[in-house]
């Protein structure tokens, strides 16, 4: 038979029969055990485990309130970035139409349909055309960059010959560099390079980033090669320009901003190419990057995942 446990208040004990001395009598061992210790720290340690649990359920909840709040903020913010993006877009949309009249109209007068120009007539028209296509550019991109944002600029790709692109873009800008005495370099080793692409946006990536570099250059020239890797074409755009101080690194792809530089500010520009560019980049699947040195010049790199 085994013993008897049990306890009395803070006394544990236990009975074990066991055999008299004188053969066939009986007795019982029982041994008592003083528990006051350990049952005074099993309340402690069962205090103690309450009272965790209720800090877990109190912290659990916060947690819970802020992930719900933060949720809160985060549809909040998308949602006034997608009305943000769609106002843009149709705000620049609606610019758009008055400003064409302006630039088509000028133009009628230019052309001196109706009649001559006095000199002062001619030079405060042709400043209207100007003006008229310099806020459209501005709009255009305000326009493009809006629609990317709110995920509506729909790429169309297309197989596209990079040195029919190059000699395109080239032709455009012959003017500004031929200007500037700059020399314009395309090199491109190896069999012809046809890439997927939108060929409309990836003429304007290069456009952007060869009119920077022809911009912001005051003598040598400017470089456009193709490169590519196993699984991407990587495309450097080249100077001996200005450059720019790595303490302006991180602000060129940011919208309306520019280097302030003497030399910079003497030039007209907005602050959109680039970030509008790096977004076209990006919608291609591709990575725009720089290195540049002030005084030497600089070298944006982007890369194009080749598509099958
Ligand atoms: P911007 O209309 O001013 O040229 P961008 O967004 O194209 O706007 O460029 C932002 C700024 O980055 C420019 O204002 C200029 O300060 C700097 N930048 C861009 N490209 C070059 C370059 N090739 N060399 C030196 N600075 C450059």
């Amino acid at each position: 038979m085994k013993g008897i446990n049990g306890y009395l208040i803070d006394i544990e004990f236990n009975v074990t029969p066991i055999q008299g001395e004188k053969k066939g009598t009986k007795g019982y061992l029982i041994i008592f055990w003083d528990i006051t210790e350990r049952r005074k720290s099993e309340e402690l340690r069962r205090q103690f485990n309450q009272e965790l649990e209720l800090q877990v359920k109190i912290k659990t909840k916060e947690l819970n309130d802020l992930l719900e709040q933060q949720n809160l903020y985060q549809e909040q913010i998308l949602k006034s970035s997608a009305f943000k993006s769609d106002f843009m877009a149709s705000m620049s949309h609606e610019l758009r139409t008055p400003l064409n009249s302006i630039i088509g109209f000028s133009d009628v007068l230019l052309e001196k349909y109706y009649g001559d120009l006095n000199d002062k007539q001619d030079i405060y028209v042709h400043n209207v055309r100007s003006s008229a296509d310099h806020l459209l550019d501005l709009i255009n991109d305000i326009l493009d960059i809006s629609k990317i944002e709110a995920g509506k600029l729909k790429l169309e790709l297309e197989n596209v010959n990079f040195s029919d692109i190059a000699n395109r873009v080239e032709a455009t800008l012959k003017p500004l560099y031929m200007e500037k005495n700059l020399k314009f370099e395309v090199v491109e080793v190896g069999k012809e390079k046809i890439i997927i692409v939108d060929r409309k946006r990836f003429m304007e990536i290069i456009y952007n980033l060869l009119s920077n570099a022809i911009k912001y250059t005051k003598e040598g020239g400017v470089k456009l090669e193709i490169l590519e890797t196993k699984d991407d074409w990587v495309i450097n755009i080249s100077d001996t320009g200005i450059g720019i101080a790595s303490e302006d690194f991180d602000i060129v792809f940011k919208e309306f901003k520019r280097v302030n530089s003497e030399y910079t500010n003497s030039i007209e520009g907005t602050g959109l190419g680039l970030p509008l560019t790096k977004k076209l980049i990006e919608l291609h699947g591709g990575i725009l990057s720089f290195t540049s040195e002030l005084g030497k010049g600089s070298t944006f790199t982007f890369t194009l995942p080749k598509l099958k």
